[in-house]
């Protein structure tokens, strides 16, 4: 089974992503997660990314898709995988070539959104208010149009993501059933 999430910062989706992977016992993989690892490293490509994703910006397509594509060519998701902040762009979805089961939207409003990330205890270097308004206004603007794209393919699944995590975990569960 492989299954995609979408929704802006703040939205529950990694902590779904987590939920679900245990559930269903398949890997969970959140690109989010790799550029912050590949910032740590001292070389320009480490840098670059290091200043895109603290600017709020995102990674090129083209290198977005290549590392993606990387990844889920390994042995441990040839079986099925939880991918969490990818595809991002129309772009990125017409790239992907997977034949994917589902696409969960997980829908929360900017403010329910701003409000649960500034009341986060772990502070990250991402996550400067400024930053976190230029993400959430390029979701509307750039991703979207990729909930649009999955609809048109009956592939998408919209979740309230305001409703509690328990609820939200089993609607997902019974929609899988
Ligand atoms: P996330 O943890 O999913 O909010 O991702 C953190 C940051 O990583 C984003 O703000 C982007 O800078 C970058 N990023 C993650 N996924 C993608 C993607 N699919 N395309 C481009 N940039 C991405």
């Amino acid at each position: 089974m492989k299954i995609i999430l979408i929704g802006i910062q703040g939205s529950g989706k990694s902590t779904q992503g987590n939920l679900l992977a245990e559930s269903l016992k398949l890997p969970y993989l959140s690109t989010g997660h790799i550029f912050r690892e590949m910032a740590k490293e001292k070389t320009p490509e480490g840098r670059y990314i290091k200043e895109t994703i603290n600017a709020g910006f995102l990674i090129p397509d083209h290198r977005t898709y290549e590392i993606v594509k990387e990844y889920l060519s390994r042995s441990e998701y040839q079986k099925g995988y939880i991918l969490d902040g990818f595809p991002r762009t129309v772009k990125q979805a017409e790239e992907f070539k997977d034949e994917i089961d589902y696409v969960f939207y997980f829908k929360v409003s900017d403010k329910e959104a701003l409000w649960r990330i500034s009341g986060r205890d772990d502070e990250r270097d991402d996550e400067t208010l400024q930053a976190i308004r230029r993400r959430i206004a390029q979701f509307h603007e750039v991703t979207e149009p990729v909930l649009d794209y999955y609809r048109k393919k009956r592939l998408l699944v919209d979740m309230d993501g305001e409703e509690t995590i328990e609820r939200i975990h089993k609607d997902i569960m019974r929609v899988l059933r």
